[in-house]
């Protein structure tokens, strides 16, 4: 039986996603690519906005509608929080919400037969340019704003020995990147050995390979953790550090777990190799005067953020904003989102330009050759500090036609041309 994965949100369901498709293979099922049809489809879903919910419901409906014969099995954090709305949509066979054992339920749900053994795709064929890590799960922050801690539960973090057998296998498979992710990442915690500590941990295992942090609050940048990103090479300089608003008002509201001082002292210390900074913001959060906006642009103008994640804050049921008054009119806040938008894009450019002409690390990601004669080679890829390129021609003909997915080649920036990122591997 033909199976197809759909992964909507984050990193962390990106790594289920992985885990359920060796599931799959595992028990004899055959996977197919997005384009090709199956008898089951798995929609692995996401509810961090409204906006995700909206986009979880569109896909299934037009998956089903497309595949009327095809059994649907919606799994992840909008099928755990939202289980008996979804279970009421026809076009679902199965809500599972985040679990990644799902073989066997669908086996015996569906009574499907035993699969013989496949001929076809192995996992080796869904090969990703970049390999996820999932070290660490759930989180009992509860920002007043966010869902995410009822579809996640209490933290977990997953002891080291799994960590180094998985980096292992990665490694067996010719990944030269590997991506640290976890819900809440900072609050890692086996035995005693905290972030820092796995991060040592997982630098000794192999020389071959770096590695990228996801998305890391601001509090868990203590000194100990700041002195390794400073000082270690093989740790991406690209850093994702919620903000979601400079106004120490809107931030207790938020029961978020620093102030404006502290994150700005924080970006002071790790902004030495002017890494690539990422944030999250959320705008129209209840209460947010002119003052508080403001203060938010000096902020985000002041840091010179490489990216903006720019999230309109949307009620939330079972959050505490849910009910907070003073709500801002909807015309207020998409105003400031599309300013903030203007001056991310702005940003953006400004770091790049700061790259112009240097020595980057780029990992290739896919070649988007389209026919088998044309002339040159067209991959696209991700430096170390998260610059992404297009139309990167390999001319080296001992390594050209193969498959350079997941490996590094160095390059250097050349230029940029319709806001697009030109280099020449060196
Ligand atoms: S830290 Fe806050 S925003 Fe992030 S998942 Fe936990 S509760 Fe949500």
């Amino acid at each position: 039986m033909k199976v197809n994965l759909i992964t909507l949100g984050c990193k962390l369901n990106i790594y289920e996603t992985e885990q359920m498709q060796k599931s799959f293979i595992a028990n004899n099922f055959d996977l197919v690519q997005t384009e090709e049809k199956a008898d089951i489809y798995v929609i692995n879903t996401c509810t961090v906005t409204t906006k995700s919910d909206t986009k979880s419901r569109k896909i299934i409906r037009k998956v089903k509608k497309n595949n009327p014969d095809s059994l649907v099995i919606v799994t992840g954090c909008y099928a755990k929080t939202d289980k008996a709305y979804l279970m009421n949509m026809p076009e679902i066979d199965l809500v599972l919400g985040n679990k990644i054992n799902i073989v066997d339920q669908i086996i015996s749900q569906f009574k499907l037969k035993k699969q013989s053994i496949s001929k076809k795709k192995s996992y080796a064929e869904f090969f990703r340019s970049r390999g996820f890590l999932k070290v660490q799960d759930g989180c009992d922050n509860y920002c007043t704003y966010c869902k995410v801690p009822f579809a996640r539960g209490e933290p977990y973090s997953k002891p080291i020995k799994q960590v180094k057998e998985e980096i292992k296998q990665y490694l067996d498979l010719g990944y030269e990147e590997l991506i640290l992710s976890g819900l809440n990442l900072g609050c890692y915690d086996d035995n005693g050995i905290n972030l820092t500590g796995l991060l040592k941990h997982i630098l000794n295992i192999d020389s071959g390979f770096r590695l990228r942090i996801s998305s890391l609050e601001p509090q868990y940048f203590n000194p100990e953790l700041i002195d390794l990103l400073l000082h270690e090479p093989r740790i991406c300089p690209h850093y994702h550090i919620p903000l979601q608003h400079a106004s120490d008002k809107i931030l207790k509201l938020m029961e978020r777990k620093y102030n404006n001082q502290y994150y700005y002292k924080m970006i002071d210390k790790i902004n030495k190799n002017n890494p690539h900074l990422a944030t999250d913001i959320i705008i129209g959060f209840p209460s947010e005067t002119d003052k508080d906006y403001h203060q938010l642009i000096k902020m985000i103008s002041d840091i010179k953020f490489a990216s903006l994640h720019i999230f309109p804050f949307q009620r939330r049921k079972g959050t505490k904003a849910y009910f907070f008054k003073d709500k801002i009119p909807q015309r207020i806040r998409d105003e400031r989102c599309r300013q903030l938008a203007k001056l991310a894009k702005k940003l953006n450019y400004e770091y790049r330009q700061k790259y112009l002409q240097k020595t980057l690390h780029i990992v290739l990601e896919t070649n988007n050759k389209k026919r088998s004669d044309d002339s040159a080679d067209n991959w696209c890829g991700v430096s170390e500090n998260y610059i992404r390129f297009e139309n990167i021609s390999i001319k080296n003909v001992s390594i050209e036609n193969q498959d350079l997915t997941g490996k590094i080649i160095k390059v250097q920036f050349m230029k940029i041309e319709n806001n697009h990122n030109i280099c020449h591997p060196v």
